[in-house]
């Protein structure tokens, strides 16, 4: 069951569009999940410190703003994370999955594939309830073969997590969202 957590919200700007949010908690014990607003898991989002390279962790409402590390108290700042997922070129690939500071679960597909259709929307609702611990993220194949080829991708849809910038795991094929969920829990990611 997730609850409100103390009534917080924020508002972001994404892609030119103002979206509203409202911040929840997860109680431990229970399962269950957001029954159709957008939400952000409260205190899921963290920043690197530049300076001293200290994890600094802060509420879903710091989003978008500054603060100080904790640590040598340089300032850092908390990127507007998204929600839905995220377009990936060969152009991109590295500022926004191996520079993203967090992780990512990016799907190889092509426009071709029938299974990849298919997964859309669970990719959707993954990018919306993973928003802040998990950069959701996609690469057309067909359109960037450059980052298909480096990561030695043969067959669509394959998913592959990012930690720290490198591969951590890869599961190939369609699969129903709560296998895709149970393999990312199997990952450590949820
Ligand atoms: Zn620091």
């Amino acid at each position: 069951m997730y609850f409100l957590a103390g009534g917080k919200s924020i508002t972001i700007c994404q892609g030119g569009v103002l979206r509203f949010f409202v911040i929840i908690e997860k109680r431990a014990g229970c399962g269950g999940r957001p029954d159709g607003s957008e939400a952000i898991l409260l205190g899921a989002i963290t920043s690197r410190c530049p300076a001293c390279g200290t994890l600094n962790r802060a509420p879903a409402d710091r989003m978008g703003k500054t603060g100080r590390c904790g640590m040598c108290r340089a300032e850092i700042s908390f990127p507007v994370r998204p929600v839905t997922p995220v377009e990936l070129t060969d152009a991109n690939f590295d500022r926004e999955v191996r520079a993203a500071g967090y992780p990512a679960l990016v799907e190889f597909w092509s426009p071709s594939c029938g299974h990849c259709i298919g997964m859309a929307p669970v990719l959707d609702e993954l990018a919306r309830e993973l928003a802040g611990r998990v950069k959701v993220a996609k690469l057309d194949v067909t359109a960037n073969p450059k980052t298909a080829s480096v990561f030695g991708v043969t067959g669509t849809p394959t998913f592959v997590l990012f930690r720290g910038g490198r591969e951590a795991a890869r599961f190939v094929g369609a699969m129903p969202r709560a296998e895709l969920t149970r393999r990312l829990a199997g990952a450590g990611l949820l």
